[in-house]
């Protein structure tokens, strides 16, 4: 009874106490999942309606520098076959991208020391150039405040960058080599420069506890991101965590139907990682109150490389095919596909 009572005081104030997201987490049953995803969804199509933007995906590098050590491009990954896209290459995917419709391009990638201020903001100039209509997301780490200000300057309008974890001993277990502080800075300094921003963290990380995503949960409320990325953790099969379980749908779709009660504004991709450990994982976060959807128009050559978890889906045709998919699953479910910029409703 407790459960639904949380779930109705969520709904209602958009904001919860810490003890009872906890409550929610640890007690929820079945038929309140589906009670909580109601409530979700009445959420989103509150100011939504019944969209889910599309936005086109490049993945531009997989070189990296950095040690996660759940991410199957670390820099230790010697297995994996390294590739660059050059600037013709991914100005031809943009154009792609362009003809199939889209109007907003997410370029992603590990952080690449070749991609220094120089060339990236060289390779956005000639993006914002030929593509004036388009808004453009990077995903490219931790980079100083100057480096994220040059690259506002020249017309980046959104920056993808999670958290991970808010738990910092959890923080330096992933990335022995890092701080999370840092990375907090850094989404700090993206929010001063006017950005778009986006954080985020995966779902069934090996030791993760219900009392820590709700640190998760309440950062992101005190954050209060532009867009929030999310999805289940997926073993890779050259890192050490291989032998680990992946998140399960379950709770995933838990999680994201909390993040559209806590921030009932804040676009929330169903992702490419929970499509991966279920057919149907995307559908479900659709009915947990995500919004956005990212079809991958990587040419298919470069696509397997970019493998950061196991079994990536991976339709290994050409861009106009998976979203041709993507468009259909969204149509036959009754919500409507939105290829606009799909800016944040996200005020300050
Ligand atoms: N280098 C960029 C982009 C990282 S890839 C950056 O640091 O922001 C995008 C996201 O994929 C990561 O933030 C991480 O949350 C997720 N990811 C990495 N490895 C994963 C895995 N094994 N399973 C699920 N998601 C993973």
């Amino acid at each position: 009874m407790l459960v639904r009572q949380y779930i109705d005081e969520l709904y209602e104030r958009n904001d919860l106490e810490e003890e009872k997201l906890l409550y929610i987490l640890d007690y929820i049953q079945k038929e309140e999942i589906g009670y909580l995803q109601k409530k979700a969804l009445q959420t989103k199509e509150k100011y939504y309606g019944k969209k889910i933007y599309l936005r086109a995906l490049i993945e531009f590098t997989n070189y990296c520098k950095r040690e996660c050590r759940y991410c199957g491009i670390n820099r230790y990954n010697t297995q994996v076959e390294r590739y660059r896209l050059s600037e013709e290459e991914i100005l031809k995917a943009c154009q792609r991208a362009k003809e199939l419709g889209f109007h907003t391009f997410v370029l992603q990638g590990g952080e690449d020391v070749y991609f220094r201020d120089e060339i990236l903001v060289d390779l956005v100039k000639k993006i914002k150039e030929r593509f004036p209509e388009f808004a453009l997301t990077l995903s490219v780490g931790e980079r100083p405040y100057e480096s994220y200000q040059k690259l506002k300057e020249v017309g980046v309008d959104r920056f993808l960058l999670r958290h991970e974890t808010i738990i910092p001993e959890m923080y330096k277990k992933l990335h022995p080599q890092s701080e999370l502080q840092t990375r907090l800075d850094c989404l700090e300094s993206l929010k001063s420069l006017g950005y778009q921003i986006g954080a985020g963290f995966m779902v069934g990380l090996p030791g993760y506890e219900n009392k820590d995503y709700v640190k998760d949960l309440l950062f992101l409320k005190h954050l209060s991101p532009h867009m929030t990325g999310i999805g289940p953790f997926i073993p890779h099969h050259d890192t050490e965590l291989r032998n680990e379980k992946a998140g399960s749908v379950e709770k995933t779709i838990i999680i994201l139907a909390l993040v559209r009660l806590l921030l009932p504004k804040v676009l929330l991709p169903a992702t490419t990682a929970l499509g991966t450990v279920s057919e149907d994982g995307r559908l479900r976060g659709f009915a947990s109150g995500a919004n956005v959807v990212m079809p991958n128009v990587t040419p298919p050559e470069f696509r397997d490389k970019y493998a950061l978890y196991n079994g990536k889906k991976n339709t290994g045709d050409e861009a106009a095919e998976g979203l041709r998919q993507t468009c259909e699953m969204i149509r036959k479910n009754n919500y409507e596909v939105d290829m606009g910029r799909g800016d944040s409703k996200v005020k300050y």
